[in-house]
């Protein structure tokens, strides 16, 4: 048997395990959101000398001092957002390139920003390598959104902010669905839910305690 063909067996088996053990187990109903999980390979995203961790239950390191997030994490802020197939959505905080090849399966465009060059070069080779072609990296300040591409129906951000970046609010579609770590230290945050409900008008919810690393940048924290 070819070795590499039994490795993949092997991820695909740890990738259900993932999937019940750590998702559907602690209340992910998504069913759109459990779908991307069976089926984007979370050891594509992480260093290659950390494949073998690849599904565990926990955060793992990325290069610039980052991290690709724990998958129940991922998939609690991925259901907030109510997703449909037709969605164009805006991700803050690239990293590895993971959460935006998991949007790029329940959602039609996803536009994703990353303030460090060496990620943004990371992230666009897996998503190639994984042949997601609804997926667009621009390098630059996400705490300012991509105008470009404004209105978006869902604002996902993978980074502790100090407050609720009045651009990213702004780039939302009315009805518009917006899911942020906010908190006053730089490592620890309660996500926020904000939908906006009119031209100048957002409901905002309190949730569960995270730990992101830092939203660098104008309307996040300071360098
Ligand atoms: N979603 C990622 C998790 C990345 S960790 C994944 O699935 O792997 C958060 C990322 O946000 C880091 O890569 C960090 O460099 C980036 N980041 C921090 N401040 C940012 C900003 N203002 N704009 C864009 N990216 C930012």
């Amino acid at each position: 048997m070819n070795y590499a063909v039994n490795e993949e067996e092997s991820f695909a088996e740890r990738r259900e395990e993932m999937v019940a053990q750590q998702l559907r187990a602690r209340g992910v109903r998504d069913t759109a959101v459990l779908q991307a999980f069976l089926t984007v390979p979370r050891e594509q995203f992480v260093p290659h000398n950390l494949r073998a961790s690849a599904y565990e239950d926990a955060p793992l390191p990325i290069p610039g001092g980052q991290t690709i997030s724990q998958p129940y994490v991922v998939a609690y802020m991925l259901s907030l957002l109510a997703l449909r197939p037709t969605d164009r959505v805006l991700e803050v905080g690239t990293g590895s390139g993971y959460a935006a090849a998991l949007l790029s399966q329940i959602v039609a465009e996803v536009y994703t920003v990353e303030r460090q060059a060496e990620l943004v070069a990371y992230a666009r080779k897996r998503l190639a390598e994984i042949g997601c072609e609804n997926v667009w990296v621009y390098h630059g300040d996400g705490s300012l959104g991509w105008p470009e591409h404004a209105p978006y129906d869902a604002i996902l951000v993978s980074a502790g902010s100090p407050e609720v970046p009045q651009a990213l609010r702004e780039q939302l579609v009315i009805n518009g669905r917006l899911v942020i770590p906010v908190g006053s230290s730089r490592r620890q945050q309660r996500i926020v839910l904000v939908q906006r409900t009119g031209a100048n008008s957002y409901r905002q919810q309190h949730l569960s305690p995270v730990a992101f690393v830092p939203l660098i940048g104008v309307q996040g924290w300071e360098e």
